[in-house]
């Protein structure tokens, strides 16, 4: 039986606000499977997707500038990303980041709110299907997401909670429109409009969800089991090199875990970390400031006599 953060009063029942969402936008997804829904376009939507709403959104913003403010982003920059992520249907800002930071202080114990200790299927997915009435009180954000509230945006998520679907539904039927308006003007008829609307919808919205859902899940499932230690962390974190490729660096998470507050989760030259690549980029273009190095780099910027130890 998986534990959760539910007090024992509390009965644990189903998520019903994340099991819908995510059991829908997976079966519309399965629209792919039929051939007559696949377009060249839309397969390069799916995967440039991931990229955009997935390494931008989840990787950069959410995770490590909103939950470890390991760098920070203007604040134009930052509202795009965040509403990036939101497009991904990964939850608000204010959850995201407060369940993650619970994740980092009780990593693989009784309270981490998805340990693959409690089962792999509850570390992948099934912890969002369990609702815990624990991690949605006033007390819980106001411990580990005070900054996020802080924030008018943020705030006006948690204030309006349809607010997360309505912008997904919104971004979808861009992708629709989009494909409509280009198939028109390429292929000159309503039949090849409504094919290529049809085709970015369903892979440029829909499989690009469930890609990047499954990416950023595995991070939480299999990075806590599978793979090598590079730091004895306390927990199970390891460096997956499949994640660490597929999640543009954060199945390196053995790495993360050891030092969270570092925008980089590259300890060797070889754990390339393409989210850290395009916080790079960003600092280049003066778009994202105080990014801050890993530990080591840190270490070797401090003279000598200055290091405690
Ligand atoms: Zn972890
Ligand atoms: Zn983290």
């Amino acid at each position: 039986m998986p534990q959760t953060t539910d007090s024992a009063a509390a009965r644990p029942s189903t998520h019903w606000e994340y099991l819908l969402p995510i059991t829908a936008v997976h079966l519309l997804a399965c629209i792919a499977l039929l051939p007559g829904f696949f377009s060249w376009s839309g397969l390069a939507l799916a995967l440039g997707g991931v990229i955009v709403f997935g390494t931008l959104g989840i990787n950069l913003c959410y995770h490590r500038a909103l939950s470890h403010r390991s760098l920070k982003l203007s604040s134009r920059v930052e509202r795009v990303l965040a509403t990036f992520a939101l497009c991904s249907l990964e939850d608000t800002p204010a959850r995201w980041v407060a369940n993650h930071r619970l994740h980092h202080v009780h990593s693989d114990d009784t309270l981490d709110p998805h340990s693959p200790r409690d089962g792999v299927g509850w570390s992948h997915a099934g912890w969002l299907f369990r609702r815990a009435p624990g991690r949605h009180t006033y007390a819980f954000f106001d411990k580990y997401a005070r900054d996020i509230l802080a924030d008018d945006y943020y705030r006006w998520l948690e204030r309006n909670p349809f607010a997360i679907l309505w912008i997904y539904a919104a971004h979808a039927i861009g992708f629709a429109a989009a494909g409509c308006a280009v198939g028109f003007l390429t292929g000159g008829s309503w039949q090849e409009a409504t094919r290529l609307g049809a085709s970015w919808l369903v892979w440029g919205a829909f499989v690009r969800t469930v890609l990047v859902w499954h990416i950023t899940w595995s991070v939480n499932s299999l990075t806590h089991l599978f793979g090598y230690r590079s730091y004895a962390t306390g927990e199970d974190s390891r460096n997956n090199w499949l994640v660490g490729l597929v999640a543009m660096g954060e199945g390196w998470h053995n790495n993360h875990h050891h030092d969270p507050s570092s925008a980089s989760v590259q300890h060797r030259w070889w754990e390339v970390d393409g989210t850290y690549y395009v916080i790079l980029l960003l600092e280049r273009l003066g778009w994202a400031t105080q990014v801050i190095r890993p530990r080591h780099l840190r270490r070797a910027a401090v003279p000598l006599a200055d290091r405690a130890g």
